[in-house]
C-alpha cells in the first residue's frame, strides 16, 4: 500500500512555503493505519524494547498503537507544563524561540530500552530533545521511529550521528 496516497499536504501551513504533511487522514483511515503501525515496528521486530515513548501529540497516537502492538508500555513526552507529577525538562531551540519538553522523574526506569515514535522528522531538534530527556532519565534509547522523514532537514543523519538508528515510512524531498 502506497502510505503517502492517505497523508495530506496542506500548503502555506502554518505559514506561507512551508509544505505541511497532515497525518491525520492516514490515522483517520483503518487501512493506512494499521499499514502504518505494522511498517512502523517491523524494522525493530528483533530489537529487545521495554518501552514506548511518543512526543505530543501525534507521537501519541502513534507511538500508543506501536507500543500496544510490542505490548510495552507507553511513556509521553510532553510539552511543558502539562504533567501532574515532578518532571525532567530539556529546553530546545526553534527556528524563533526556545520550547520544552518533559517527562514524568519515575516513567522510566534505569537501563529501559526505548523506542521513541512521531510522525516526522524534520530539523530533527524535537527528537534530538526527546532522547536527550529520555538519556537522562536513564534509558538507552534503541531507535526513533516515523513516518515521515523530509531528508533534506537533516533530521534524521542528526539523530543517527548521536547513536540512534532511525526509520521511516515515507520521504519528501
Ligand atoms: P523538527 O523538530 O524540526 O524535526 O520537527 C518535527 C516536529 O514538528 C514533530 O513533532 C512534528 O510533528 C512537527 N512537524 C514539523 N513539520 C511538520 C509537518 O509538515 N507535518 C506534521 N508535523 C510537523
Amino acid at each position: 500500500m502506497d502510505l503517502k496516497s492517505a497523508i495530506r499536504t496542506i500548503p502555506d501551513y502554518p505559514k506561507p512555503g512551508i509544505m505541511f504533511r497532515d497525518v491525520t487522514t492516514l490515522i483517520g483511515d483503518a487501512r493506512a493505519f494499521r499499514v502504518a503501525v505494522d511498517r512502523m515496528v517491523q524494522p525493530w521486530a528483533g530489537a529487545k524494547i521495554d518501552r514506548v515513548a511518543g512526543t505530543e501529540a501525534r507521537g501519541f497516537i502513534l507511538g500508543g498503537a506501536v507500543a500496544h502492538q510490542l505490548s510495552v508500555g507507553f511513556t509521553p513526552v510532553r510539552k511543558r507544563g502539562k504533567l501532574p507529577h515532578r518532571t525532567l525538562i530539556e529546553e530546545y531551540e526553534l527556528e524563533y524561540g526556545q520550547d520544552a519538553i518533559e517527562i514524568h522523574v519515575d516513567a522510566i526506569q534505569e537501563n529501559d530500552r526505548v523506542l521513541l515514535v512521531d510522525d516526522l522528522i524534520a530539523t530533527g531538534g524535537t527528537a534530538e530533545a526527546s532522547i536527550r530527556l529520555l538519556q537522562r532519565a536513564g534509558a538507552t534509547v534503541v531507535g526513533a521511529a516515523f513516518v515521515i522523514d523530509l531528508p533534506d532537514l537533516g533530521g534524521a543523519k542528526r539523530i543517527e550521528a548521536m547513536g540512534v538508528p532511525v526509520s521511516s515510512l515515507v520521504q519528501y524531498e
